[in-house]
């Protein structure tokens, strides 16, 4: 394994005089879109006085509920503490462990660590999905947990490990960070059969707010409770504490902002869909391109793609200098993060990861990018593609 791996890309952050100029992302463009309603909403919520555990909060929860098929949802602060409540209501010990994929953003194994388990690493697939086979290899006595990660966008297929994780006690927690309105065809959306789903209302994700924000969703009554009491200082009413918690909740502006966007999400989904046919169609087989499933709905909040290693930095940057920005995700695997130090992971333990690592780029996707916008991205990815 070469140590490119850690050397973080520096691209110059300079534009020359061109036409197209398209950041990897675009908020305010998106911002602009929802603007009247957003206004509306939030001329009507600073009227109410009610600012936190409110109305739209409610409303959020029930609709969300309705929306994914579920019995529970309790909204949070943020997705890493959605997935870290869940896993808190676990009760788990230093000896428990609870295995997640090494390609991920570094908030699902924080869950980990904060719930008090101990991360195992496993690697991932063609879709950069957790490699179910891995996955069982690293299962023994002290498995508690698994997070598949719906990363994104694309579905993990959580009704393949049902059975082999029920068999063995383990739960099944996904990390739908960035798969709101996914699934399989008409069978489930992400968030609907596992034990219990965290996702994240990040800015940058597929359903975004503007700040932060999470969402648990689950059918267990036990989880439901524990995760309402950890968001809200352990308060079962407003003078008595069951047990330590924190403060983390939806608040009701962004819960306000959140009911407008999950009025349009399928929209916006179906948008980065669209996207992603195109990217599909125009951009050259000399770079691999994610799979287009048919039996799943894959949402797209990230489109990757893999080009030869030695070549991925200077394609990054050469885009750059045409007007195109692209990200990594991730250009350093969970296992090899300094904060996993005491780990005692080590380069070459997670092998196709790390592969990936180095060969992986995210081209800019977003409901509002425009076809032109993403027919200049594909020709000028494929000129770089064919020059040598
Ligand atoms: C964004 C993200 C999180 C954390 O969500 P926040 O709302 O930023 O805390 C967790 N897991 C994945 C895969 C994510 O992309």
């Amino acid at each position: 394994m070469k140590k490119c791996l850690l050397s973080s890309i520096s691209i110059t952050p300079v534009f020359k005089d061109n036409n197209m100029n398209i950041p990897f992302v675009n908020l305010s463009r998106e911002a602009d879109y929802f603007l009247p309603l957003l206004l509306q909403k939030t001329e009507k919520v600073l009227k109410s006085g009610i600012y936190i555990n409110g109305p739209n909060v409610k409303e959020l929860e029930k609709k969300v509920a309705i929306y994914l098929n579920v019995k529970y949802v309790v909204s949070v602060g943020n997705g890493s503490d959605a997935l870290t409540f869940i896993l808190r209501s676990l009760n788990l010990s230093s000896s428990d462990e609870i295995i997640c994929p090494a390609n991920s953003f570094i908030a699902t194994a924080w869950s980990i660590i904060a719930s008090g388990a101990k991360p195992v690493f496993c690697d991932v697939d063609k879709n950069f999905l957790l490699d179910i086979d891995d996955f069982k290899k690293k299962v023994n006595n002290n498995t508690r947990a698994v997070i598949p990660v719906h990363l994104t966008g694309k579905v993990f297929p959580t009704e393949q490990i049902l059975d082999f994780c029920s068999a063995k006690s383990i739960k099944i927690i996904e990390d739908a960070a960035q798969s709101f309105g996914a699934g399989k065809n008409n069978e489930y959306k992400t968030g609907a059969i596992s034990d219990a789903a965290a996702f994240s209302l990040h800015p940058l994700k597929n359903f975004a707010i503007y700040g932060d924000g999470g969402l648990i969703s689950t059918n267990d009554p036990e989880i439901a409770d524990n995760c309402n009491l950890l968001r809200n200082h352990g308060l079962k009413n407003r003078d008595e504490a069951k047990i330590w918690g924190y403060n983390s909740r939806l608040d009701e502006l962004q819960a306000a902002y959140a009911l407008t966007k999950l009025a349009e999400i399928d929209n916006l989904n179906n948008r980065y869909i669209e996207i992603a046919k195109r990217y599909d169609n125009g951009i050259s087989p000399i770079a691999k391109k994610p799979e287009l499933r048919k039996e799943y709905k894959d949402v797209f909040h990230n489109y990757v793609i893999l080009v030869p290693e030695i070549r991925r930095n200077s394609i990054m940057s050469n885009l750059y200098q045409k007007g195109i920005e692209t990200k990594i995700h991730y250009p350093i695997p969970l296992h090899l993060q300094e904060c996993s130090k005491n780990l005692n992971y080590k380069i070459g333990d997670i092998p196709r990861c790390e592969q990936y690592a180095n060969s992986m780029i995210s081209l800019p996707i977003y409901p509002t990018l425009s076809n032109e916008e993403v027919d200049y991205i594909i020709d000028t990815l494929n000129n770089e593609l064919m020059s040598i």
